[in-house]
């Protein structure tokens, strides 16, 4: 529990002013999300490997990614790139609904299997291409990429609904820079642009 708080104080140290994000991380056994050899490390504020050349986000980029988001309680957010499912557990404790997509079978499968995150009830996994997003479920209050695209994908677009926001690591691989896409009432979008980041690159497919 001390190692919690002291990751969730560094956290927000670092700048990340959103109060429910840092009480998310101060809640969360992050060990639990990772593979066990790996679970001695995972309160560092670093990305880890967590299998099949993937990696769990590092805590300081889910709290970057999650208060661009402005997450408020009851949101229907679409996560692209599931992994540990860290990430979406973060966003279900805040209050939202999440609908995360991995193309990645075995991680997918593991998550499954995981009767540790059987009790995150809010959180609702798709085996699948997330550059097709979740059609059935659309539109989302919210849409989280978690892995970078070389550009936003339209189709993820419109599944957005109006007024609502995108977040995504954009760029190729190596350097990514954060953005936020607004859909405005009117149907415009507007994008804003933050900080450089490092993500595995959103690939199309299945795996
Ligand atoms: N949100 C994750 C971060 C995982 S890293 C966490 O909290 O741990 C990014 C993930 O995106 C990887 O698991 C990768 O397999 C997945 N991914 C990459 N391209 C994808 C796509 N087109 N559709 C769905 N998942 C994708």
């Amino acid at each position: 529990m001390a190692l919690r708080a002291k990751l969730a104080d560094e956290v927000a140290s670092q700048g990340i002013k959103d109060a429910r994000v840092i009480e998310a991380i101060r809640q969360l056994p992050r060990h639990l999300f990772m593979p066990a050899e790996i679970r001695g490390r995972a309160y560092e504020d670093k990305a880890l490997p967590i299998g099949e050349g993937q990696t769990i986000s590092q805590p300081y980029t889910v709290a970057y990614q999650t208060q661009l988001l402005s997450v408020q309680p009851g949101d229907k957010i679409l996560e692209v790139g599931t992994g540990s499912a860290y990430q979406a557990a973060i966003l279900a404790v805040t209050g939202a609904r999440v609908y995360t997509i991995e193309r990645q079978k075995k991680l997918y499968d593991r998550n499954q299997r995981s009767r540790f995150l059987q009790q995150f009830q809010g959180i609702h996994y798709r085996y699948g291409d997330g550059f097709l997003g979740w059609p059935e479920e659309a539109p989302f209050d919210k849409i989280l990429i978690t892995a970078a695209p070389e550009e936003v994908p339209a189709s993820l677009i419109g599944q957005l609904r109006v007024g609502g926001l995108l977040v995504a690591p954009v760029g190729k691989q190596g350097t990514q820079q954060m953005v936020r896409i607004t859909k405005e009432d009117d149907g415009q979008l507007n994008t804003a642009s933050f900080d450089y980041f490092s993500f595995v690159p959103m690939l199309k497919g299945k795996a």
